[in-house]
């Protein structure tokens, strides 16, 4: 099978690919459970086969649930003490720090993406998502309520809230940051005292089976995280349909979060969806317009575009337009395009056929609707799925490839005249994931703050983030409750509202 050659992977990640089909977590023990079919992961590099993992059955899921189940009651995490939640979580973030290396090879070969960034924003970055939450377990508290209505005449009462873990969490994972993203839930459920049942994308599941073993090493008791390989239609609907799920925790497609939604309802299961983005980055002829441009490259360009607050609509004040695309162009055009292990290598491969067909599909469909091409719009390379960066520009904000999701290396620019013009351009999508504002007038900015339609605004800078930092979208970007920072904490906890009359 297609390890590359000429590439210095560790001695860990050559003892993790020695046996090709790989097994899933239940219940502590790496299994094959009832699966028939198999998933091939592929290198988007090179389309070789990486190894295979094993598409998990209903009753698999079933399996992995009562896994989880149990080990929510018996022996129970929940009611494990705050500060052993907490060294276990912090064990984890150590050891996924020694294992960086590993890991981000891992990433890169399964997703396609520069081994530096899978290592820094990626890895160390889900160290980071661990590390900040251990620190929550310890941290968690309910109040003590004053009630005005009389409770029982002649009686006193003391009125308070508690905080509770939520249950068994079904956590779904796409392939875009598969380990940064998982430790978004992973982390916070855990330290709430929640036990979890983790299924990441079919693109890149390997990566979740190594970080598995790191959760095995780190003591967790078995059960507490599980780790499911497969994909929507039967594993990941299975998964969102069992009854014994207390909390959906989806990141993803607007469509299947929708999907997931209708399944959620019918249990009327706790449900958190952090969806699709169209994000758009307006630059005010005041601002720095060389960091603007680099900004915006980098924005839309990192990751080959495959982020979900990626930059993908740029409205530039009209008569600073031309230099700005211009410059934008000319940085995208000099973008060194190769494999992840390249270190001169700016931008990698989409992470598949099925996607370099969708994105491709869309940069045709800019040029049917008439948008003017400035720069890309090609396949890069004949083996491997490289897409060229592409710059569009136009004016009519309802093209296709203004109002819909690409996610890719694809960009389009808009002129407008005054702030309100970009106002009503930015948020004419059904999208409000992340905004960016570049303008040295902090008046404006303030303005623009005010009216923007997301989740995220960045102000001078392209959206980044932070485990303190809470992410979720406006509008079709998001549903049900933020992600990350104390806020991603509460929504694994319930809150119990307690009365003792006395
Ligand atoms: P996707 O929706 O195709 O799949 C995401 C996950 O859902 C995968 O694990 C998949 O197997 C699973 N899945 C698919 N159908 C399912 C079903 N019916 N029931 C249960 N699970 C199902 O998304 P993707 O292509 O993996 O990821 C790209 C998308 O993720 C983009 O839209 C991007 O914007 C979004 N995203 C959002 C954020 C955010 O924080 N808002 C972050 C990263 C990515």
């Amino acid at each position: 099978m297609g390890l590359p050659k000429n590439i210095d992977l560790t001695n860990r990640v050559r003892e993790f690919f020695q046996n090709e089909d790989k097994k899933m977590l239940i219940h502590g023990e790496w299994v094959n459970g009832n699966a028939i079919e198999k998933i091939a992961v592929i290198n988007p590099a090179t389309e070789e086969v990486l190894g295979t993992v094993p598409l998990a059955t209903p009753s698999d899921v079933d399996a992995a649930v009562q896994s989880a189940k149990q080990a929510f009651y018996n022996p129970a995490w929940r009611k494990m003490l705050p500060s052993d939640r907490e060294k276990r979580l912090y064990r984890l973030a150590e050891l996924i720090e020694t294992h960086a290396d590993s890991l981000a090879q891992i990433i890169t070969l399964e997703n396609g993406k520069m081994f530096a960034q899978a290592r820094s924003s990626d890895v160390l970055g889900a160290a980071e998502t661990f590390r900040y939450y251990a620190g929550w377990c310890s941290k968690i508290e309910g109040e003590t309520l004053d009630v005005s209505m009389k409770q029982v005449a002649g009686k006193q009462n003391f009125a308070f809230t508690r905080r509770e873990p939520i249950g068994v969490v079904a956590a779904i994972v796409p392939w875009n940051f598969p380990i940064s993203i998982a430790a978004w839930k992973l982390a916070p459920a855990l330290a709430a005292g929640c036990t979890v049942v983790l299924k990441p994308s079919e693109e890149t599941p390997l990566s979740s089976l190594y970080l598995g073993a790191l959760i095995l090493e780190a003591g967790f008791p078995k059960g507490v995280v599980n780790i499911l390989t497969g994909d929507g239609v039967t594993t990941g609907a299975s998964l969102v349909a069992h009854p014994d799920i207390s909390k959906i925790s989806f990141t993803g497609s607007t469509q299947t979060g929708k999907q997931i939604g209708t399944a959620a309802m019918r249990n009327l299961t706790e449900i958190s969806l952090e969806l699709g983005g169209k994000s758009p980055v307006i630059v005010f002829e005041d601002a720095d317009l060389n960091d603007a441009a680099k900004a915006i490259t980098l924005g839309i360009f990192r990751n080959q575009g495959q982020i979900c607050v990626a930059g993908s609509r740029v409205y530039v004040q009209k008569k600073v337009f031309d230099k700005v695309m211009a410059d934008v162009a000319l940085l995208a055009g000099k973008m060194r395009i190769s494999h992840g292990f390249d270190p001169t290598a700016e931008l990698g491969p989409l992470v598949s056929a099925r996607h370099f067909q969708k994105v491709s599909g869309y940069v045709q469909n800019g040029m049917d609707e008439g948008a003017t091409l400035l720069a890309g719009g090609h396949r890069a390379k004949e083996v491997g799925f490289y897409m060229q960066p592409t710059i569009f520009t136009a004016t009519d904000n309802q093209k296709t490839i203004i109002q819909e999701e690409i996610f890719g290396p694809v960009l389009v620019g808009v002129p407008f005249d005054e702030l309100q013009d970009a106002i009503a351009l930015a948020n004419d999508t059904s999208f409000g994931l992340a905004s960016s504002v570049w303008t040295k007038n902090i008046s404006k900015a303030h303005s623009m703050i005010d009216q923007l339609e997301s989740g995220w605004v960045f102000v001078n800078a392209p959206p980044r983030s932070d485990p303190n930092f809470p992410l979720g979208g406006y509008k079709q970007s998001g549903f049900g409750g933020k992600e990350l920072g104390k806020m991603g904490l509460y929504q694994y906890m319930k809150t119990k509202a307690v009365n003792i009359v006395y």
